[in-house]
């Protein structure tokens, strides 16, 4: 240590009223080598010194944002058409499909075959779910 501290002397300190590092004079000392409390000269409050090198705010990096996102059908769908595996079957009243197919419709394109409702078959495209009619 080149320099010793004492009460009384002056030091640079950050201060948490003034946000900047300014002079403050030593109030007391922790010990021969720690700074105690000081006090600001330009405000005059008296605190704990604070190392101006050491005075950046660490920035919370947690977030308390809420991820609470529904997936969107277009999303979903991106991701089952992604997982599907074979070919799509070219979607007709006719054939019969099971939940998981992937089938090619004319107008509503590639979708996949959500649920089994009777003779009907919920499939989820990249837009929308539309409800179809098989197996006749
Ligand atoms: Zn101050």
């Amino acid at each position: 240590m080149s320099e010793s501290f004492s009460a009384g002397k002056e030091v640079l300190s950050y201060c948490g009223k003034c946000k900047l590092s300014l002079g403050h004079i030593i109030v007391s000392m922790k010990d021969a080598n720690t700074l105690g409390k000081v006090q600001c000269n330009t405000c005059d409050a008296t605190h704990m010194y604070k190392d101006p090198a050491s005075k950046t705010k660490k920035v919370k990096t947690a977030s308390t944002r809420k991820s609470k996102r529904s997936v969107s059908v277009g999303e979903l769908w991106t991701t089952l058409i992604g997982k599907a595996s074979g070919q799509a079957i070219s979607y007709s009243i006719k054939s019969t499909f099971i939940v998981g197919d992937m089938i090619d419709h004319k107008k509503f394109g590639p979708g996949i075959v959500q649920t089994l409702i009777d003779d009907k078959i919920e499939v989820l495209f990249q837009h929308e779910v539309k409800l179809l009619v098989h197996g006749k």
